[in-house]
């Protein structure tokens, strides 16, 4: 079978972090372009300025990775469906939820493959975690997800405009995990978003879910932590606590722990490759959707302006 032809579109930190090393290590695909406007891309790979110079410039595609912020992902999205190019897009998968919707309908009318990547849901402890919930009662539930913003997103002005999501840029990877281990659906009560009086986003947030069963999930989101950072889920349920850390990498259970290795961008990649040889779609919106309760429902509250 030839493989798939994929550029990747956005070829900034988590593109070259991840998607290259993930679609070179895989045979199911080839990389066969680059594209983003102020980039050389890497050496020996065709690179555009553009979608659109791809599209009429470039060589053929079968695929693009969507890498580039949230915000303008829709229409290079549409664009791409509408030529009958399959798409993965990074997470969040848009900027709203209704174009994220708008997304899904268009690939299912054109019979073209389209993934939500949720790439904390392939750390190596979130597989085992969901098996072990899914026989539990679950009593109580706390995400602590502090770093520093100053470490991971130094210089990404995008991140703190409208629909660069600020501190629940991280906090979207913590509710991928949450929805898909907690057996039950969740829904938010209250929350509280502490925006710098300069920045259009939140750098951290105090939020209090519920699941249908009454029991009470707390999310701690903080991106002005210094010193040692926490990707913490703990579980209290009626055969002990669970506890995942570091984003889901490692699964400490009543019976022992275990740290599996980081497989999260190949298991992605394996998926895309099953769903476009499939002819099928995984758009699964329950983090997004969570994060627009939050900016829908929650009290804001200023605080410090943040500079770079
Ligand atoms: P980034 O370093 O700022 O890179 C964004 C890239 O998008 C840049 O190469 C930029 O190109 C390009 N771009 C912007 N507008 C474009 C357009 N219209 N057409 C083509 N390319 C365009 O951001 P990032 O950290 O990689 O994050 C990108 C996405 O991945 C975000 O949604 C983020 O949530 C997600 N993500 C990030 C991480 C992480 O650790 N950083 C982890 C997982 C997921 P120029 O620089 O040439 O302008």
């Amino acid at each position: 079978m030839d493989p798939i032809r994929i550029a990747i579109v956005g070829i900034g930190k988590i593109a070259r972090d991840q998607h290259v090393p993930a679609i070179r290590g895989n045979g199911a695909f080839s990389l066969a372009a680059t594209v983003s406007p102020h980039d050389a891309g890497l050496d020996g790979v065709p690179h555009l300025a553009s979608l659109d110079e791809l599209l009429t410039q470039g060589p053929a595609v079968d695929a693009i990775a969507l890498c580039t912020p949230p915000q303008v992902r829709y229409d290079l999205a549409a664009h791409a469906l509408s030529r009958g190019i399959h798409v993965f897009l990074e997470k969040p998968p848009g900027a709203t939820l209704a174009e994220v919707e708008a997304l899904k309908a268009q690939a299912a009318k054109v019979d073209v493959s389209l993934f939500a990547a949720w790439h904390s849901r392939f750390a190596a402890g979130v597989a085992p975690a969901r098996a072990w919930l899914s026989e539990r009662r679950i009593d109580k539930v706390s995400i602590i997800w502090r770093e520093d913003v100053r470490v991971w997103h130094p210089g990404q002005a995008w991140i703190w405009q409208p629909g660069g999501l600020g501190v629940f840029d991280p906090g979207i990877n913590a509710l991928s995990i949450a929805t898909h281990i907690l057996p039950r659906p969740f829904f938010l009560k209250d929350a509280t978003l502490v925006l710098p009086e300069n920045q259009a986003a939140p750098i951290a947030a105090d939020l209090h879910f519920r699941d249908t069963a009454g029991a009470a999930i707390h999310m701690d989101l903080d991106w002005r932590q210094t010193g040692p950072q926490s990707w913490d889920i703990i579980v209290e349920t009626d055969a002990g606590t669970l506890k995942l850390s570091q984003g889901g990498a490692v699964l400490h259970l009543p019976s022992g722990s275990d740290h599996g290795e980081d497989i999260e961008y190949a298991g992605l990649y394996a998926r895309f490759a099953s769903l476009i040889r499939g002819g099928h779609s995984d758009v699964d919106t329950a983090p997004l959707r969570l994060v627009a309760d939050a900016f829908l429902r929650g009290r804001r509250e200023a605080t410090d302006a943040f500079h770079d």
